[in-house]
């Protein structure tokens, strides 16, 4: 179902699409395929919704964004059930998920309040300036389906907080989680129009958005290569663009770490939602002389891992998304088992009766990993950990550096110092420091280089939801 203007509908077509469990292939349900004149109207509404939206008190519009989180906590349980089942994710990372989009909402329910202004000095005695915060306006928002709801609250929370109205197109996968979402914020008594959902033809409804006049800003998570053409595509209306991209993100373990500590961080980083996550580590440098004792920790640790559907008790690695991402973690294994890996966890797709209609594919480590390889290039968005050797600090920053990309890296140490010169060195926008789980509400998350423009999280978050306008009066 789409929701424009404050109702459920159909899209103008009538047409539907299938949406998929990647556990067992089965249809979950048949949604809506919205298109362009659907998108057309969802842009209307929140261009009408514009001017009383923002109008409206920071606390007022605050209390629509609690009270619609409020809703959706008291239903974890059911839309962690439909997250697993349209993405696949195992039900207590989908649980978490819903904790995190949900401090999201509460986090810019309260920045919303503390969208401050400036006076400024002036040079002349008889002048006044004043610099105010505006909403940008309409806000088209892109989202992927690793993170079915958080990659939601995360963009429409400091819109709405901002001022801003929202016609959201969640990824084709995965409707059925924006779907309530949206069902949250209509019980909450969201002004129609506000917010708007359209999903189905992503060229369509992402040429509406780009050509429109009314949408001011779109914010995009999602592939690098999609991002760029959205980009180019903005330019046209000159709309401010939020570009989160795509990753490669290094892991380091340095001779100094807390080896137990880094494997479980590896592990974390590595396989949290089977490895489709922007921020997942891609490659692993660890220093030479620790090696062999890291990789044998870890491949210990690994044991732990339960690859199966993900509503099963103890199972914590799910289907991948589609038979497409199988096939790439497959190929860039056998390319780098071609090239002089060596396989010593995982490796295969897993055998058994219950494997059979999902895309399962096993949690893996490789040893020996070069630079000639595709995985040490290309994002897997899959469970495979490919392990480098290096020797020195120097070689493994410029190694890590080596990628056009420079979303989120990680390093474990016990050296202070050594903190200092890596995280200064690593061209990132995020660096977790013996620390794999970096985001949270509170925090600046986003890239830099290829892997995008602007940040989401903290007071820096709302920012890209806000113009600035400057008053200069002139005293009589
Ligand atoms: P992924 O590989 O994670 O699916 P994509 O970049 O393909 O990454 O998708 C992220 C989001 O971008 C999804 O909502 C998808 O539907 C949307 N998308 C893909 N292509 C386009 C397009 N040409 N215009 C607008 N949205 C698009």
């Amino acid at each position: 179902m789409l929701y424009i203007n404050g109702q459920w509908c159909e899209a103008q077509s009538k047409e539907t699409y299938p949406v998929y469990n990647p556990a067992t292939g089965e249809v979950v349900e048949s949604v809506s395929k919205g298109g362009s004149i659907d998108a057309k109207k969802a842009i209307e509404a929140a261009q009408a919704a514009l001017k009383p939206w923002s109008k409206l008190t920071a606390n007022d519009r605050s209390h629509y964004i609690k009270n619609a989180s409020s809703i959706l906590r008291s239903r974890r349980e059911e839309l962690a059930e439909i997250i697993t089942s349209e993405m696949g994710k195992p039900i207590a990372e989908a649980l978490g998920e819903i904790n995190t989009a949900c401090d999201y909402l509460e986090w810019y329910a309260e920045e919303g309040k503390r969208i401050y202004g400036d006076t400024v000095p002036s040079s002349s005695p008889t002048k006044r300036i004043i610099v105010m915060r505006q909403p940008v306006g309409v806000v088209g928002a892109i989202t992927p389906w690793n993170f079915p709801i958080a990659m939601i609250t995360r963009k429409i929370a400091p819109a709405l907080a901002a001022g801003c109205t929202v016609v959201i197109k969640p990824a084709e996968s995965t409707p059925l989680t924006a779907i309530e979402v949206l069902k949250a914020f209509h019980e909450a008594g969201v002004p129609k129009g506000v917010l708007n959902l359209v999903h189905g033809i992503p060229k369509e409804i992402g040429q509406e958005m780009m050509k429109s006049t009314d949408v001011r800003k779109i914010t995009f998570t999602g592939s690098t290569a999609v991002g760029k053409e959205l980009a180019r595509q903005a330019a046209d209306t000159m709309k401010k663009v939020s570009m989160e991209l795509g990753g490669h993100a290094p892991f380091i373990v340095f001779e100094d770490a807390d080896l137990n500590r880094a494997a479980d961080g590896l592990i974390a980083s590595k396989f949290r939602n089977a490895g489709q996550t922007c921020v997942c580590t891609n490659r692993v440098y660890v220093q030479k002389n620790i090696a062999d004792a890291f990789a044998e920790i870890l491949t210990g640790k690994m044991k732990k891992l339960v690859v199966g559907n993900g509503k099963k008790p103890g199972v914590t690695i799910g289907p991948l998304i589609n038979e497409q991402a199988v096939a790439k973690t497959k190929e860039h294994i056998e390319d780098s088992v071609q090239k002089g890996a060596k396989i010593i966890y995982g490796g295969k797709r897993p055998e058994g009766k219950e494997f059979e209609a999902g895309f399962f594919y096993e949690p893996t480590v490789l040893m020996n990993a070069t630079n000639e390889m595709k995985i040490s290039s290309e994002e897997t968005f899959g469970p495979v950990a490919p392990i480098f050797l290096f020797e020195t600090e120097e070689e493994v920053i410029e190694q890590a550096n080596n990628t056009p990309y420079g979303l989120a890296s990680y390093f474990y140490t016990n050296d202070v110092s050594r903190i200092f010169r890596v995280s200064e060195s690593l061209e990132y926008g995020i660096i977790g420091i013996n620390d794999p789980l970096p985001t949270t509400a509170q925090a600046p998350f986003g890239g830099i280089k290829e892997s995008g423009i602007g940040r989401e999280g903290g007071k820096y978050g709302i920012e890209d939801y806000l113009e600035y306008k400057y008053l200069s009066l002139e005293l009589n």
